[in-house]
């Protein structure tokens, strides 16, 4: 039987080990942290089922959605609420997203000037990202050397940046206009395109099914991984024993960040230069409070423009999501705090920071005021990476330079926008090279 090591297991990690033990390999996952699932994060707290890292799906995410049917979990996924918020001084205008356009004009988010322009920004931007695949940004790589925000003032002018393009774009991408290139843009523009869904049970339901399948083994970081003449060389602290171990195995896929890759495998290093030393991840602090009664209205999100609100990207209303995430008659809202604010976040009491969370969700839904129920802080080391123009550059040289025939391979959110699809998506992807390879 042919023998495979995975590393790491999130979202890609999970998916690549399935699909290998599907493929009849013997499949070890090794995970440095005590727990399984990575990013995604489902906690229960008082009735509440909050998702505490990653939050949304869409029908755009066809390789998470068919693994979660392949694996039998197709009544789990349930309607999300389809209507979105966006603020422009201080008032919440709502979109129904399944009709963005027509819904964007219908609203007094922008003049009629800006309305205009932005019908035509919207044609000239379906344009430039018609050759854009969301599992495999390589194909607009020639978009990347240009920042979201060059893009959008071509498209939309200049009156649209901080009104639309950067209060949407700071909830997928976490990272500022700026300095992200617009290759996340365009991945974005598709990853958002979808029917809003969710997952009954918490978005770690899909992971912990795929865990079922494959042996986990926690709080063992591997640290050297190695091609000894075709077969590939191991080494982690194994929790079992306490002590350094080293397997020789048939193939091994890393689905760490990157430059954790190369740090424990010198020969990615040698063959992504540039790809290892992009270190620039965003950390999030993500509140939540629970209120015993509904909001009057059912939006899915809010997102909140840089000018007015610094601090936070966005407000989720997670009882929109799925009827489980708050007990009847309850709501449940999530707040992020973007990567700039986690510092000062850190450094105030809880008590402050609900305070503060408090009023900017109270202030668009005050029918909650007084009826708050539950609260959790979740601090999240790492949301994504943030990738600047140049990044899917530096992902193609890692595609140029490292063979898919080679007995390592690596998955992982990072080679694209950030998200649960990409994440199946390359775990399906480096699953697929080591299956070909064999059959060579
Ligand atoms: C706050 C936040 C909000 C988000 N919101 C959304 C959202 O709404 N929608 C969406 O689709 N996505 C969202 N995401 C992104 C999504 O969670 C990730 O893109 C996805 O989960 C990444 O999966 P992955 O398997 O590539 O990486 P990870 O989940 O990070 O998995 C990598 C695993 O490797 C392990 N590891 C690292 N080093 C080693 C080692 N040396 N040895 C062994 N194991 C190791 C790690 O502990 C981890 O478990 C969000 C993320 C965060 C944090």
């Amino acid at each position: 039987m042919k023998t495979a090591i995975v590393i790491g297991s999130g979202l890609a990690g999970l998916t690549a080990a399935y699909r290998l033990q599907q493929d009849g390999w013997q499949v070890t996952v090794l995970e440095k942290a005590d727990r399984i699932c990575g990013r995604v994060i489902t906690l229960e707290k008082q009735g509440y089922v909050i998702d505490a890292c990653a939050t949304s799906i869409s029908t755009a995410y066809v390789d998470y959605i068919e693994l979660l049917k392949e694996v039998g979990l197709s009544d789990k996924l349930v309607e999300a609420s389809n209507t979105f918020g966006v603020v422009r001084d201080g008032k919440a205008h709502y979109v129904n997203g399944l009709t963005p356009i027509r819904s964007f004009i219908g609203t007094k988010l922008m003049s009629w000037p800006e309305k205009i322009r932005f019908v035509l920004g919207a044609m000239k931007l379906q344009k430039y990202s018609e050759d854009a695949v969301l599992a495999d940004p390589g194909c607009s790589v020639k978009h990347d050397h240009r920042s979201i925000d060059d893009v959008a003032r071509e498209c939309f002018g200049d009156a649209l940046i901080d009104t639309l393009m950067d209060p949407i774009m700071r909830v997928v991408t976490f990272g500022d206009v700026r300095d992200t290139t617009s290759v996340e843009l365009y991945t974005g523009i598709i990853s958002a395109s979808g029917r809003y869904v969710n997952v009954v049970g918490g978005l770690e339901t899909l992971p912990r099914e795929l865990a079922k399948h494959v042996t986990v083994k926690l709080s063992s970081p591997a640290t050297h991984i190695e091609n000894r003449d075709g077969k590939v060389a191991v080494t982690y602290n194994d929790a079992a024993s306490g002590a350094p171990k080293t397997d020789i195995v048939d193939t091994c896929i890393i689905t760490s960040t990157f430059p954790s890759a190369a740090a424990m495998c010198p020969q990615l290093a040698r063959e992504a230069p540039a790809l290892a030393k992009q270190t620039a991840f965003a950390e999030s602090v993500v509140v939540h409070l629970g209120y015993t009664v509904p909001t009057k209205i059912n939006p899915a999100a809010i997102a909140l423009p840089r000018k007015e609100f610094p601090n936070n990207p966005a407000i989720f209303l997670d009882h929109n999501k799925a009827p489980d995430r708050a007990p009847k008659g309850h709501s449940l809202f999530t707040l992020y705090y973007c990567p700039e604010a986690v510092a000062k976040v850190k450094a105030m009491a809880p008590e402050k920071v609900i305070e503060d969370a408090r009023a900017i969700i109270e202030r668009y839904f005050p029918e909650v005021k007084g009826h708050l129920d539950m609260t959790n802080i979740h601090f999240a080391p790492y949301g994504s990476h943030l990738a600047p123009p140049g990044h899917f550059k530096a992902v193609q040289e890692l595609y140029d330079n490292h063979s898919p025939a080679d007995p390592i391979q690596v998955g992982g959110d990072y080679l694209s926008l950030p998200s649960q699809e990409t994440a199946v998506g390359q775990g399906n992807r480096a699953a697929r090279r080591v299956i070909a390879n064999q059959r060579r």
